[in-house]
């Protein structure tokens, strides 16, 4: 055995070897021990010893995907507009393009130009929330669920939370209001029953250790049938007639006007007069990551005095890409925002986009397809109950299996569905550039199958 374990190649020459010339010596070196260490295992469960130049290519492939960016661009044709898992909202090339000088030189981010003094980040976007939204003041921090841990330990650290039963919402990931609000430290003092609350149980539960009254706007499911909930407005006076905070936690939220979505718009929520406010920065409203907070300035204030603020604040990146989301909507240039542009296609432009996908597919060899109509949804948890109609197209490859195909497909880039054993690719997400890049992500899987039929045509 120690015989064998002498035949390992040694570190020295690995390194020296030119076809490792161009790479990083120590992170060769690293990656070459850790091949080396495997490889003497092999030996010691007397598994025999790989060629020389086996060897050699496995550091290289190893060394080759450490430096392959494993995030990589995915073209979605699952019809769902805000898919968490495929990084929720894309940007427009031309928003990027404002955003590009600013990475790549110092800014003003906390400084005041004219006095030459420190300033808040927050004041580069709370302009245009508060012109758009007609509220006082406004706050950024890292997400959603951190408006409301913020939120919740500013105004009711060991104080009562007021929140109907039929509201302890959970969304994806683990996010579930009554742990946040206790991760707070705030005590939830739950009202009403599943379906139904009625305003007097939450002025019942009123009490001199309440502090907030708190409306979660229930985004990713619906209730229907034997039902009821108060309107924010009637919580909000009597929060307000009680001196308690009312704050609504509105999930996605999205800006007016928005053609056919039958839920209160920002705008409408931020005239009724509201105490707080926050919504998701990269659900409808199409932006990055972040949690949007708005609502009466004495409020903000003392939201940007709790320490907890330094550790949810927003980066940079995030105050540029929502600046340029604002002032898009500030000028109503629904171009800019893919989101917005997704959801209001019409049935015809839909149709138009499937028919266009189905000429470019069905000329391919083995390939057979129909345009189908479909329903798609906003995903994200927003506007969980409407269904958008959409169309798109139902495809196979014969003698590949459809989840076959469609693990062939994700792993170039391209997510679909599978409905009773055909792929489907809705058009809803798709942009014109992917058109081609589809095609060619089926010709290629249709290449690689004929080859792997005939190897000898191949070799
Ligand atoms: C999505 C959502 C959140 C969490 O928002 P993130 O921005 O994902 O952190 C919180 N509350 C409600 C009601 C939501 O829909």
């Amino acid at each position: 055995m120690r015989e064998q374990l002498c035949q390992l190649p040694k570190i020295d020459k690995i390194l020296k070897e030119p076809c490792f010339k161009a790479k990083n010596p120590s992170l060769l070196k690293q990656i070459a021990q850790e091949q080396i260490h495997l490889l003497r295992q092999k030996l010691l469960t007397n598994l025999p010893l790989p060629p020389y130049e086996d060897i050699l290519t496995a550091i290289e492939t190893a060394y080759e995907n450490l430096l392959t960016p494993s995030l990589k661009p995915i073209i979605n044709a699952t019809g769902v507009i805000i898919q968490t898992n495929l990084g929720r909202s894309v940007f427009s090339p031309k928003l990027l393009d404002g955003i590009f000088p600013l990475l790549c030189e110092y800014n003003n981010l906390e400084y005041d130009l004219q006095m030459g003094q420190r300033s808040e980040r927050y004041e580069h976007i709370k302009q245009s929330i508060c012109a758009l939204l007609g509220c006082e003041d406004a706050l950024i921090v890292n997400n959603n669920a951190s408006a409301v841990l913020l939120i919740a330990n500013t105004f009711a650290k060991n104080k009562e939370i007021i929140i109907s039963r039929g509201e302890l919402v959970e969304i994806g990931g683990s996010f579930r209001i009554p742990e946040v609000i206790v991760s707070a430290g705030g005590i939830l003092k739950e009202v009403g029953t599943t379906n139904k609350t009625h305003l007097k149980d939450y002025q019942n539960a009123i009490s001199s250790d309440s502090a907030m009254i708190m409306k979660v706007h229930q985004s990713n499911f619906k209730q229907i049938g034997f039902t009821k909930e108060v309107l924010f407005e009637d919580l909000s006076a009597l929060a307000k007639k009680h001196e308690l905070v009312d704050y609504y936690d509105v999930g996605s939220g999205f800006i007016a006007p928005f053609a056919g979505i039958d839920e209160p718009s920002l705008q409408e929520i931020a005239s009724k007069n509201p105490s707080l406010v926050s919504f998701s920065g990269d659900k409808l409203l199409g932006g990055p990551q972040a949690g949007i907070i708005f609502g009466k300035k004495h409020l903000i204030d003392q939201l940007k005095k709790n320490h907890l603020l330094r550790a949810l604040r927003v980066d940079k990146f995030s105050i540029f890409a929502l600046s340029a989301i604002f002032r898009a909507y500030l000028e109503n240039d629904v171009e800019s925002i893919p989101t917005l542009q997704m959801i209001r296609q019409s049935e015809e432009e839909l149709l138009a986009k499937a028919k266009q996908l189905a000429e470019l597919l069905s000329p391919l060899p083995n390939l057979c397809c129909e345009i189908i109509a479909l329903s798609s949804k906003a995903g994200g948890g927003a506007l969980s109950a409407q269904e958008f109609p959409s169309y798109g197209v139902a495809l196979t490859i014969p003698p590949i299996k459809p989840q076959i195909l469609h693990t062939k497909m994700r792993l170039k880039g391209l997510v679909g569905r599978i409905q009773n054993n055909k792929i489907i690719l809705d058009t809803r997400c798709l942009q014109p550039h992917h058109f081609k890049q589809i095609q060619d992500i089926f010709a290629e899987i249709i290449d690689e199958e004929n080859n792997a039929k005939s190897p000898i045509k191949n070799a």
